[in-house]
């Protein structure tokens, strides 16, 4: 007979998914309609609903949205789009994709958000775009951000992964602004499986994201020129395969219904962690963002202090494995990676902030279905882990 484990593995992240979902995708299943169909229409009126009307598309990941939104800008071999390097890789593979050049500006020390005032010595006569990231659900403080792009006729696609329910200044991220991405992936705070979406307000850019989701396939161009209902398509360029299938929107539908509910409990958790890490100098905390907003915390975050604890990041996640806590570890800066080094000639040392931060942080235990028993669990782990009881 196998031991048992003292106690069950406490993973950083864990979806929470109930009975309506399971009888929503069961119903799906049964109703012979499993690719793209009525689920998907309802889970995209119910994101435009949710969001205050814009156009949604919804794909096969936040990646897939990232990809469509960029090449809907049609970047020219040179073109460069601005992002942050404490970020996904998907954020800038998805550049590169898209036929464009990554430009790294560096975040601020504080807020781990892109700095707007970086951001702006980091044009070029070639820049095209910039692509924000809501790190870990905190709003970037956007109004300087799109003064910046009108100024300078750029383009705006927010990487909202890590950010649905948040708001910034009393809107949600999604009810304004230029291009939204969400993630639905099981780690964020609503899943459909894989899955994410496409939110703007711009019918051309809605239009290209709508036909490059599908093969390239645009039933509307050929419908002017034959009769309605035809089953004829024409085919407008070589497009890719991202479309959500109705299974994945079955999950979707309930997560959205629920998703300002689950925000709304990571946030008291998150509220708890700082209460019951008050004073401790092993950790650097989150620090909130000056201007009104409201968080999603997607993560929270910790900068473990290798100079207090003696433990580098990468030994005080172990050890929190073998107390059976799952610490997530989100991210390595994006131009450290091999392929960024080689082709774009990123070195350490290029974004300071950036380096400081990711050699530091990880991110502990925060999921809706998480009690504060769970989260004890954690603080007292990291108290022996950090030696906490010695300092
Ligand atoms: C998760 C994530 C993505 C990619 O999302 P997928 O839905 O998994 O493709 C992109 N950017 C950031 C910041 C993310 O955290």
């Amino acid at each position: 007979m196998d031991d048992k484990p003292a106690r069950p593995f406490l993973p950083f992240a864990r979806p929470s998914i109930d009975e309506a979902e399971i009888a929503e995708v069961v119903a799906c299943l049964k109703s012979g309609w499993l690719a793209t169909g009525p689920r998907v229409q309802k889970f995209e009126a119910a994101l435009a609903e949710y969001f205050g009307g814009p156009r949604v598309l919804a794909v096969t990941s936040a990646t897939a949205g990232l990809h469509l939104a960029l090449l809907a800008l049609g970047l020219k071999p040179g073109d460069e789009v601005i992002t942050t390097p404490l970020t996904f890789v998907a954020t800038l593979n998805t550049i590169v994709q898209a036929g464009g050049r990554p430009v790294l500006a560096d975040v601020e020390p504080d807020t781990f958000n892109l700095d707007v005032g970086r951001v702006a010595k980091a044009i070029t006569p070639r820049t095209r775009a910039i692509v924000p990231v809501h790190f870990a659900g905190l709003p970037v403080d956007l109004d300087p951000l799109y003064d910046l792009a009108r100024a300078k006729n750029l383009r705006v696609i927010e990487d909202c992964a890590h950010a649905i329910g948040a708001e910034y200044k009393g809107r949600r991220l999604g009810a304004f602004g230029d291009i939204q991405v969400f993630s639905f992936h099981p780690n964020k705070n609503m899943t459909t499986g894989e899955g994410g979406a496409v939110v703007t307000r711009d019918a051309d850019v809605a239009r290209a994201v709508s036909t490059m989701r599908f093969h390239g396939i645009d039933r509307e161009a050929f419908n002017r020129f034959s009769k309605a209902g035809s089953q004829e398509y024409d085919v407008v360029a070589p497009g890719y395969k991202y479309n959500m299938m109705d299974l994945q929107a079955a999950l979707g539908l309930h997560q959205l219904a629920k998703v300002d509910g689950f925000n709304a409990r990571r946030g008291a958790l998150a509220a708890r962690y700082q209460k019951l890490f008050a004073g401790w100098r092993q950790i650097e905390l989150p620090q909130p963002a000056t201007f009104p907003h409201r968080h999603a915390w997607h993560l929270f975050t910790a900068l473990i202090d290798d100079k207090t604890t003696g433990l580098a990041r990468d030994e005080f996640i172990a050890a929190m494995k073998e107390q059976d806590i799952g610490v997530g570890l989100h991210y390595t800066a994006a131009h450290l990676f091999a392929y960024y080094r080689r082709e774009f000639g990123f070195k350490p040392g290029d974004f300071p902030e950036a380096e400081r931060i990711c050699a530091r942080i990880c991110s502990l235990p925060l999921f809706p279905d998480m009690t504060e028993a769970d989260q004890d669990r954690v603080v007292g782990a990291m108290a022996v882990v950090l030696g906490r009881a010695n300092a």
